[in-house]
């Protein structure tokens, strides 16, 4: 593989690149299809609030000209949100280039790394391409172990990072759990709890850790618009934290990072309280469906409080996976994240969810 004489940073060699879900293009190319569903990348599946799409028009007579390289607008309109000053947020090319970001500034070559078994990739890509080492925790019913993340603990941690939920898994932490672990760990680690998923979950025990900003100095809360909020392919995303913090991510941050279509988009969608509710709605209401077709199918599946489910196939996977393709139903094999047999599908509308699951019926 080391047969060209280029010097490339540490930790490249080690990336093995990011595998996007398949484009509904794509397969029906390869299968010669019109009428396929995408239920692989967790995406809105009622699209984006008629807001955010008034919002775009508007915004292309603009398009010859550089965005807002502050995002002023949008931060404010974050402001607004959260208790949080302009100058602890920091917006990203979607909540990835935040995580980025933060792996830039934090983590180098003899730094370590924690993130838990089954987790997020950006966490291993990121750090990775820091050139950090990776200690991997393992996990404690699929879902983030804290207490074995303490254990790994030591004078080079640099960054631990935690999905609450977690994909792709859908697991989550409660609050007293995360503040507890927020307290026991020592102040000169940065912990990102990353709440891309915040939105869909409607336990009284789900923390809002950006409430504890002021608290944690070391913290950084990452919200994305790419899931709830249906912007995914506008990639935008924001990170909270302290000043301090806030002030360093900003020195790596690429001077036009998020464009201004997403910025305009984002604060419309915002504004749509009424587009969210209804996602979370949908949500709940096909959370529910999948789970009783997989328990009338005998499968076994993670409970999830996210937009997705992670089901136990076994040995079948790929089978079960290629004939789903076949007739047009693009999901996510998870063997990539350790998950060896399972595969994750977002939730769709009723009817696509249906036919996801007559289709894997006979699949299967
Ligand atoms: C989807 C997802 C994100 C969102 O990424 P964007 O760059 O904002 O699209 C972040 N974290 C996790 C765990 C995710 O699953």
């Amino acid at each position: 593989m080391n047969s060209f004489h280029f010097k490339i940073a540490p930790g490249i060699s080690e990336i093995k690149p990011y595998v996007t879900g398949k484009a509904k293009s794509t397969l029906e190319r390869e299968f010669n299809l019109h009428d396929s569903i995408k239920l692989a990348s967790n995406e809105n599946p009622l699209g984006m609030s008629k807001f955010a799409t008034e919002a775009l028009k508007n915004e292309i007579s603009e398009a010859a000209r550089y965005p807002d390289g502050d995002s002023f607008a949008l931060r404010q309109k974050i402001m607004q949100r959260h208790s949080v000053t302009s100058d602890q947020i920091i917006i990203g090319n979607g909540s990835n280039d935040v995580l980025d970001m933060i792996a830039k500034v934090f983590l180098y070559p003899s730094r370590e790394t924690i993130f838990s078994q089954h987790s997020f990739a950006v966490y291993h890509l990121s750090s990775l391409s820091a050139g950090a080492t990776l200690r991997i925790s393992k996990a404690k019913n699929y879902g983030n172990d804290l207490d074995e993340m303490l254990t790994l603990i030591n004078k080079n941690t640099g960054v631990i990072w935690i999905a609450n939920p977690n994909n792709p898994t859908g697991t989550w932490l409660k609050k007293t759990n995360l503040y507890n672990f927020l307290k026991l760990v020592p102040k000169n680690i940065i912990v990102v709890i990353d709440e891309a998923y915040f939105e869909y979950v409607e336990n009284v025990e789900y923390p809002d850790s950006s409430l504890w900003l002021n608290e944690f100095s070391n913290l950084i809360v990452t919200r994305s618009f790419s899931k709830a909020f249906g912007l995914a392919a506008l990639r935008i995303g924001y990170g909270l934290s302290s000043p301090q913090i806030s002030d360093l991510l900003n020195r790596v941050r690429q001077p036009f990072n998020s464009n201004s279509f997403a910025q305009a988009a984002a604060i419309a969608a915002l504004e749509d309280t009424e587009f969210i509710r209804k996602s979370i709605e949908i949500n709940h209401d096909g959370l529910a469906q999948l789970e009783e077709g997989f328990k009338k199918l005998g499968l076994n599946f993670i409970p999830s409080v996210g937009n997705f489910l992670t089901v136990k196939i076994g040995e079948k996977l790929s089978e079960v996976d290629s004939s789903l393709q076949q007739k047009g139903i693009i999901v996510r094999p998870v063997e990539n994240y350790g998950l060896s047999g399972f595969l994750r599908v977002s939730v769709g509308l009723e009817r696509e969810n249906a036919r996801f699951l007559k289709t894997l019926e006979t699949a299967l």
